[in-house]
């Protein structure tokens, strides 16, 4: 067994801290939280520099030859740890990995050539359209439904809490285009802005990731034509399955980048702040409040590499998957309020930028499957 990365990944991974220290931490990260804005210029930047391009073979517009999810996973957890804006860092995952990587994957040559440039270059944004008002954890019992007509389908439902869907260019929407066979009905198809009755909702607000809009997106009578279909009538449901891994892996190193940030922050402050004369690091309830920390991100770690090595290997990951989101996600959880703990009140005022993390970190143990989902799924293939 070998634990080394490649110089090629660790060089390219340092660059991508560089570049996030550097370019994506402006002055208005605080304020933009507050005010929930979403940074253009600062998605742009990333566009130019490649981030995007992470998830699209260079001659689709890509970053590198082919998508190695390895090196992208490795980059990712780079980005999280420069980049303060944690929502940012999502909506660039979820763009990448839940959609992208859905046309990278089932797209025939010509949505490659048609939706990937733009996508890769962050011109167009994605949004990944699944859950719906009365389907979220049983989320492909849903309504939304795809009519065959001559020369493509006509899409009717709405679909909510979709990340970026309030300033979406494009959509990865699922619709059942066959309800009597149930989730095997389930068809994915790209819409995008260009089709009448694709009508993005305005931003909902939310506890964190202010940064990243999330919102409704409404299919009206929405015609969509049969070159649009992504992969098969009825295959929806292994695609989902198929790209939420990536998107697990990589949304996840995003969060672990945080974590290794947070460590760093807790770290610094325990030993420079002062009480009884003294470092509170030197008092054990701290100290060993942040071993904790640095426990939960390393067991972490070594889960999200297993699992972007078994994707890299092109083996199932299904099981490795679920204990990487439950794991990693509710570690994120519990390492934001040991931060803000051992920051004591100064963790706990917004302007000092530690309360924050957990805000944006409890989104992670209800996206793309609850904990309690995750549960499920282990414990099926426990046999349970
Ligand atoms: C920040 C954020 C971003 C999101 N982004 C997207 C996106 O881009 N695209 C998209 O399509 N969706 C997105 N979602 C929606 C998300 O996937 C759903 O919220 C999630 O799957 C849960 O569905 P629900 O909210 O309907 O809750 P419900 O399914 O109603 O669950 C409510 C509670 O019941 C529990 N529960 C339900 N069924 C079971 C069961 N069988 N066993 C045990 N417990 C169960 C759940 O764990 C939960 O505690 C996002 C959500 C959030 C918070």
């Amino acid at each position: 067994m070998n634990f080394s990365w490649p110089k090629e990944y660790t060089d390219y991974r340092e660059r991508v801290i560089e570049f996030a220290k550097k370019e994506l931490n402006d002055d208005a990260l605080i304020q933009r939280d507050h005010e929930g804005i979403f940074a253009r210029d600062l998605w742009d930047k990333c566009g130019k520099f490649g981030i995007q391009g992470l998830g699209a073979p260079t001659r689709y517009g890509g970053s590198h030859e082919e998508v190695d999810i390895l090196r992208a996973a490795y980059a990712m957890e780079g980005l999280g740890y420069g980049c303060k804006d944690v929502g940012l860092t999502i909506a660039l995952n979820a763009h990448i990995w839940a959609v992208q990587m859905s046309i990278t994957l089932f797209g025939t040559e010509e949505q490659k050539q048609k939706y990937l440039p733009k996508m890769a270059s962050g011109e167009w944004i994605g949004a990944h359209a699944l859950s719906e008002e009365t389907s979220g954890s049983d989320v492909f019992n849903m309504k939304m439904t795809a009519e065959k007509v001559d020369g493509g389908y006509i899409l009717n439902g709405e679909k909510r809490l979709v990340t970026l869907a309030p300033i979406a260019d494009v959509a990865v929407a699922f619709a059942n285009a066959n309800p009597k066979v149930g989730k095997w009905g389930v068809t994915a198809f790209i819409v995008d802005k260009t089709m009448q009755g694709f009508e993005c909702q305005p931003v909902q607000h939310k506890m964190g990731l202010r940064t990243v809009p999330l919102g409704r997106i409404k299919f009206n009578n929405c015609f969509v034509p049969e070159e649009n279909r992504l992969g098969k009538e009825g295959a929806g449901f292994s695609i989902s399955n198929h790209s939420l891994e990536y998107d697990r892996c990589c949304i996840l190193a995003g969060k672990l980048g945080a974590m290794a940030r947070q460590l760093d922050e807790a770290v610094a402050y325990a030993k420079s702040r002062q009480q009884y004369g003294q470092p509170i690091g030197n008092f054990q309830a701290v100290s060993h409040r942040i071993a904790d920390m640095k426990l939960r991100l390393e067991t972490s770690r070594l889960m999200l590499y297993k699992m972007a090595w078994l994707k890299k290997n092109d083996k199932p990951a299904m099981l490795e998957a679920a204990m990487l989101k439950l794991h990693l996600s509710e570690a994120y959880v519990a390492s934001s309020l040991d931060a803000i703990r051992v920051h004591g009140g100064n963790g706990y005022l917004t302007d000092f930028g530690v309360e924050r993390g957990l805000r944006d970190a409890v989104g992670g143990i209800i996206y793309a499957g609850t904990s309690d989902i995750q549960r499920n799924i282990i414990a099926k293939f426990l046999g349970l």
